[in-house]
């Protein structure tokens, strides 16, 4: 299979199915191939409609969320993986609670807006919700400092 992408011409192998569910090929004349040759086969596919090259930051994404399925037109290409974690998490949202702007609490597991009463620091959580799980271990915590008195 060949690959023209921009002005080169990149040979590649016949595509497999890797056991991550991506699809592979080997292409040893491919600039950022590593030493095995092996390379994601979307990632070739993606430079070949873009004519170009991609950076070691541009992550490309499945828009059909079917990783094996690497027609041109399912793919799109996200300048980091940051925006394509975000994106992601966007789409979870929209499948969970029926609004993409929403957040989820990683203690209650309720979705909400990530308003005022959101933070996030280790992910999104309520206010209340923080508080309370800080207070219970920093109970624990005392607990199991003090050996088996109870508090
Ligand atoms: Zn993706
Ligand atoms: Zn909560």
């Amino acid at each position: 299979m060949k690959y023209v992408i921009g002005e080169t011409i990149i040979e590649a192998s016949d595509s497999w199915s890797g056991p991550n569910g991506y699809r592979f090929v080997y292409a040893k004349d491919h600039p950022n191939a590593p030493k095995s040759n092996q390379m994601y086969e979307h990632i070739v596919v993606m430079e070949k409609k873009l004519g170009r090259f991609l950076s070691n930051e541009e992550v490309v994404h499945h828009i059909d969320g079917d990783r094996s399925n690497n027609h041109p037109n399912n793919l799109m290409v996200y300048k980091d993986n940051a925006v394509h974690c975000f994106n992601h998490y966007r789409k979870i949202a929209l499948d969970s609670c029926g609004n993409a702007d929403y957040v989820k609490c990683w203690i209650c597991k309720e979705w909400d807006t990530p308003s005022n009463n959101m933070i996030s620091c280790r992910g999104y959580a309520h206010r209340i919700c923080s508080n309370e799980y800080r207070n219970k271990w920093a109970k624990e915590k005392r607990r199991r400092l003090n050996g088996s008195s109870w508090n």
